[in-house]
């Protein structure tokens, strides 16, 4: 017997409270008893890990700090037998680098089931300038939630990833099981260009059938005073655009005339007036982030600001404007920015207007795949007496990693700690989705490993 007494009597605490879930979910077998009996047996090592990671500072631009959190990561992952690749990337992107790891299946690949591709990320959105730097708990929640800077998003994630890895090796669960694990290094400000910054995941995903990301997750606190775990299987785009204008410049008191035109600022306000009433539809947004107009209009280097020039009695010749457009379908990208080309093409009299678009995040849709794979992972949490799991919709959140994969493979988003707050001073994590969240993905794990490789 490999469990230690206690984890023995958590395991016969589960199985009590196996007898209250509803009718027709269907029970844990003998295997996965054995995973949840390993996930609560570690779980104070978890926490200590999680405080550990928190506390390293592992903001994207902090190199040496992503690196030192990857250094934790690399043994682990070892242990548990994955063959572990870092990937540098500071001369191609400028960013720390990839983590990438390996567990094969000893028949060979695609002979062990589903083959899984594991996604996270290392870095956090809070550099050592931040006055966000120290896990702690929060006062008043009995040491029920914790605070610290990525701790949901998303070194909550990385624990949960490897307590879940670690129990199926406990429990014999982890031999046959072929696994891809891709951390990034730079998920929260992706170095460019993002072909190469992404190249490691996509090549992955090419090898795999299904895929876990292990960002935050909500829970949701309506009717349910306990609140309601949720998780995604689909992400909107997240695509950035800039539209220059230009017009003649004179004095403005023969704005509107037949030989100056309307200006620069009036063309830009058309387009973007046009956007507003022209282009609403479901699961659509566009924002416009920044605007700068007049006789002269210049955006800095980094896009978060710029400085303009100009005077009242002048028909300003140049503007400039840039937001984001976030889609539910690459098709609906498509037709959206070519509406936006269509409007921004109308011009006022003497004046002109380009618009361009980044290459972002394309959308990862919903898919009748991702249903199921959302099905069986809210069985495989009423099988462990967590209830179901509710589906939060691609509105919910903002773009991530899995959608660069999201058209080879289905995939579940929000399979890593539950907290709120993410990217602010004061997140927060709920502890207990640490083991939750662990067993959720264990049992799912267990369970695409019987089914057959393919998608
Ligand atoms: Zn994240």
């Amino acid at each position: 017997m490999k469990f230690p007494k206690a984890a023995v009597i958590l395991a016969t605490g589960v199985a009590s409270a196996l007898a209250q879930t509803p009718a027709g979910t269907t029970a844990l077998t003998p295997p996965e008893t054995r995973l949840v009996a390993a996930i609560d047996a570690n779980s104070a090592a978890d926490r200590a890990l999680l405080e550990q990671l928190v506390n390293i500072n592992s903001g994207t631009m902090h190199l040496a700090g992503v690196i030192a959190v990857k250094d934790v990561l690399v043994p682990r992952f070892e242990a548990l037998g994955f063959r572990v690749h870092w990937v540098p990337m500071e001369k191609v992107t400028a960013r720390a680098g990839d983590l990438v790891a390996e567990h094969a299946c000893p028949a060979g690949a695609g002979h062990c089931g589903k083959r899984l591709l594991l996604i996270g990320h290392m870095d956090t959105v809070f550099e050592p300038s931040s006055a966000f730097q120290r896990y702690a708990p929060v006062p008043d929640s009995a040491g029920q939630v914790a605070t610290g800077p990525g701790v949901a998003d998303m070194k909550g994630g990385l624990v949960i990833m490897l307590a879940a890895l670690h129990a199926m090796e406990q429990a014999g669960a982890l031999k046959n099981v072929e696994i891809r694990i891709v951390l990034s290094g730079d998920e929260e400000r992706p170095g460019a260009p993002l072909e190469k910054a992404r190249h490691d995941l996509i090549e992955a995903a090419k090898q795999s059938d299904v895929a876990l990301e292990f960002e935050p997750g909500s829970r949701l606190f309506g009717q349910n005073p306990e609140g309601q775990d949720t998780v995604s299987i689909g992400r909107r785009s997240s695509i950035m655009w800039h539209i220059e204008t230009s017009g003649l410049s004179g004095h403005s008191s023969q704005i509107f005339g037949e030989h100056f035109g309307y200006g620069a600022i009036y063309e830009l306000t058309r387009i973007l007036d046009a956007f507003r009433t022209q282009l609403p539809e479901g699961g659509l947004t566009y924002s416009v982030g920044l605007v700068l107009g007049g006789a002269t209009a210049q955006m800095n280097a980094e896009q978060t600001g710029g400085e303009a020039t100009g005077k009242d009695n002048v028909i300003p010749p140049a503007a400039i404007a840039y937001g984001d457009l976030r889609t539910l379908s690459n098709e609906q990208t498509a037709r959206v920015e070519e509406k936006m080309r269509a409007i921004a093409a109308r011009h006022l009299p003497k004046t002109g207007a380009k618009i361009t678009f980044d290459d972002g995040y394309p959308a990862m849709t919903v898919t009748p795949a991702g249903r199921d794979l959302l099905r069986e992972w809210s069985d495989a949490s009423e099988a462990l007496g967590l209830g179901p799991v509710v589906e939060a919709g691609p509105m919910t959140r903002g773009a991530g990693d899995i959608s660069f994969v999201a058209s080879y493979l289905p995939g579940l988003v929000g399979v890593g700690a539950l907290g709120q707050g993410s990217h602010a001073e004061g997140e927060t994590v709920f502890l207990d989705s640490l083991p939750s969240q662990a067993k959720r993905n264990a049992v799912l794990m267990e369970r695409l490993s019987q089914q057959p490789s393919g998608r």
